[in-house]
């Protein structure tokens, strides 16, 4: 999109429009957010800590590691950006799955790397392409899990024996944006690797399951020593005051938590339900969206149900040109998505 169109466009929050094209929690966020931000207002004249120092020590504590682990960002996008910024060197390789999160091959392309792109089978991560892709080159692999868009994750034991065999002077980032949603037994906590793989750096934000996309709050756990290479190129005050009480006030509301985790899993069983009816095939899920094969131009339809007033995302404009990725919103708002998409395909019906 143009920088034009994008200042003109309207912002989606500001309607009525149904948003299921960005993945954010359709239940808001704690109420505890709120508070802990009035709290802080009287504060909004002061620079934040440098490094979040209360939020670190928080997360240090629900985590249960070492806070010099741990690394805040403006956004899990930042801490993205600044990995390879700091470590991508012009010609470094760096594998990644296609298709998944394109944040990842862009801020390769940036740093002048080169990203190589190991094809999914059925949706998932090919973690054994993904190792014989590694050459002498390789600087960083990225593995999103749950992966986005296509919401599938890899399983426990392959992860765990892909993290043990991935040579260690290649950092591996384990992408775990959605890793709160996740239902299945069979889902490795990448967080538990960290001390036998100093070469492991996993990834987390506020922006999905604690509804605080709009405060641009994230973060990334490593070994420390890999943390001063991230300093030296981050901005000094790259994340704010309010996102900081923000996010300690999401973590003390476990509740909340537990309410949209079941929520959300009751509302994709609803929308799966619907796709079978309607015979559409989609990927099985362990995050708060879907990626579903609509069986026509999946750009078509996501102009029609715009003129319905719903938002939804194309999966993969090259990859996938006839599915869906479609956020998982409240009943309501699914409800509303399956009578229109059940309009569009009626009338588009071959
Ligand atoms: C949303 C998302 C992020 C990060 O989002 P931020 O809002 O920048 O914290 C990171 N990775 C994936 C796969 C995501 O979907």
């Amino acid at each position: 999109m143009g920088w034009i169109k994008m200042l003109k466009q309207k912002n989606i929050a500001n309607d009525k429009m149904i948003n299921l094209s960005t993945n954010e929690n359709p239940f808001g966020c704690s109420e505890k957010v709120g508070q802990a931000i009035v709290q802080e207002l009287n504060k909004v004249s002061m620079y934040p800590e440098l490094l979040g120092q209360a939020l670190v020590e928080k997360l240090a504590d629900h985590l249960g590691l070492d806070w010099k682990r741990i690394f805040l960002g403006n956004g899990t996008d930042e801490v993205l950006r600044l990995l390879t910024r700091g470590y991508i060197e012009p010609g470094d390789e760096a594998i990644m799955a296609d298709v998944t999160f394109p944040i990842y091959n862009r801020n390769v392309l940036n740093e002048n790397g080169i990203p190589v792109l190991v094809p999914n089978s059925n949706g998932v991560h090919n973690l054994d392409g993904m190792l014989q892709a590694i050459t002498n080159r390789t600087k960083m692999i990225f593995v999103c899990n749950p992966n986005n868009p296509t919401g599938t994750i890899v399983g426990k034991e392959k992860l765990r024996s892909f993290i043990e065999k991935v040579p260690s002077h290649i950092l591996l980032v384990v992408d775990e944006a959605y890793s709160e949603y996740v239902m299945t037994e069979d889902y490795l906590d990448a967080l538990t690797l960290m001390e036998k793989n100093p070469n492991l750096i996993v990834l987390r934000t506020f922006s999905k399951m604690y509804g605080l996309a709009g405060l641009r709050i994230g973060y990334g756990v490593m070994d420390d020593s890999l943390i001063p290479k991230l300093l030296s190129v981050k901005d000094r005050y790259n994340t704010n005051r309010l996102a900081h009480v923000a996010a300690i006030g999401a973590l003390d509301d476990i509740g909340f938590v537990s309410f949209c985790k079941q929520q959300n899993n009751e509302n994709k069983k609803y929308l799966e339900q619907q796709f079978d009816q309607m015979k559409l095939s989609y990927l099985p899920s362990q995050a708060n969206f879907v990626m579903v094969d609509v069986n026509r131009s999946a750009d078509k339809v996501v102009e029609q149900l715009l003129k319905k007033g719903i938002s939804v995302s194309i999966a993969d404009p090259t990859e996938h040109p006839q599915s869906l990725r479609i956020t998982i919103g409240t009943q309501e708002e699914n409800e509303e998505l399956i009578k229109q998409l059940k309009s569009i395909i009626l009338l588009t019906e071959d």
